[in-house]
């Protein structure tokens, strides 16, 4: 977020401290999710009925978003076997609410692209989804285990791709500054507005004042918004989630698909269809 942030700043004329605790920026939770570029299909049980239309908003512009700002198409990004959706026995939905579910976002989809043009990967598609037939089923998953499956175009991206290219157009754009390895401390709003930032690079506390900061942390931004007097206004919803990426061999990497189990603390397999795996669960904690 922080080097997308700095990037459209800097492209239109501001000048931009980038400070992060990492070597390089682009090392934290950017460079190690998933990089499913949702369309809203895991949300099937959000009772407002508005989590799909804000992830796929976000996913339909990505291309277009990194193109700008980066120069690089983003059909150069490498992007996985698309997704298909299980629903296990225990799910908390059924297969009809889920199915429902479905159609809504498909038709979410269609309204986004009609209304704003950007397509998914620069691709279009007549259909987002659909459920899987029981032969088609059972060819992937375990019909003991699971009630049936929907096959979507949802796709994960390389995320080290995507970081190396914004990496590129941050070090190459002169109106950012990189203040790497320097820790964020503190931040102060001054009675004239501007911003202080207080922060450590190399045992070194050092303060500088901004007209405007942006908070782009994840792991340390409540902290951080309290120091600027920023009320921590929860309670939040955390969720632990573990996740392990390995390598094997191509030949086999055909027959596994991109998976989500829905819904429930059930995890995920994404497969990059160049022999590596990401493989994401939610522990059981005691
Ligand atoms: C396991 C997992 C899987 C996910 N899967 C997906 C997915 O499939 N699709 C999706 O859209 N989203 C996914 N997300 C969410 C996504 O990763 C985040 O929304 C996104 O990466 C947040 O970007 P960011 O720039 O805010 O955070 P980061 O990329 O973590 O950047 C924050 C930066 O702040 C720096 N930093 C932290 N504290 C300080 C400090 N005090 N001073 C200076 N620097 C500091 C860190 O070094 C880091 O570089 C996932 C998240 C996780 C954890």
């Amino acid at each position: 977020m922080g080097c997308c942030l700095a990037l459209e700043l800097a492209q239109r004329g501001y000048r931009v401290d980038l400070v992060d605790l990492g070597s390089a920026p682009m090392t934290g939770a950017s460079l190690h999710n998933e990089g499913k570029l949702h369309l809203g299909y895991v949300y099937a049980n959000d009772p407002l009925k508005i989590t799909h239309g804000l992830m796929l908003r976000g996913s339909l512009a990505f291309s277009h978003i990194i193109e700008k700002l980066t120069g690089c198409a983003a059909e150069a990004l490498s992007s996985s076997q698309p997704f298909q959706y299980y629903v296990p026995i225990d799910s908390q939905l059924s297969m009809t609410a889920i199915g429902d579910h479905f159609h809504e976002v498909e038709q979410a989809i269609h309204e986004q692209i009609k209304n704003f043009g950007h397509l998914y990967f620069n691709r279009k598609y007549d259909r987002y989804f659909k459920q899987n037939l029981p032969d088609a089923h059972c060819n992937s998953f375990s019909p003991e285990l699971t009630l049936g499956s929907f096959k979507t175009e949802e796709r994960s991206v390389c995320t080290a791709d995507v970081a190396n290219i914004l990496c590129r157009a941050v070090g190459k754009e002169p109106n950012i500054n990189c203040i790497l390895k320097t820790r964020v401390i503190a931040a102060e709003r001054l009675s004239s507005g501007e911003v202080e930032i207080e922060s450590n690079g190399g045992g070194k506390v050092s303060r500088a004042t901004y007209s405007c900061v942006a908070n782009c942390l994840w792991d340390d931004r409540l902290r951080i918004d309290e120091t600027a007097g920023i009320a921590n206004d929860g309670p939040w919803i955390s969720r632990y989630k573990a996740t392990i990426s390995i390598s094997a061999p191509t030949v086999s990497c055909n027959r596994i698909p991109s998976a989500t189990g829905i819904l429930g603390p059930y995890g995920d397999v994404v497969n990059h269809r160049d022999g590596s795996y990401y493989i994401s669960w939610y522990p059981w904690i005691a």
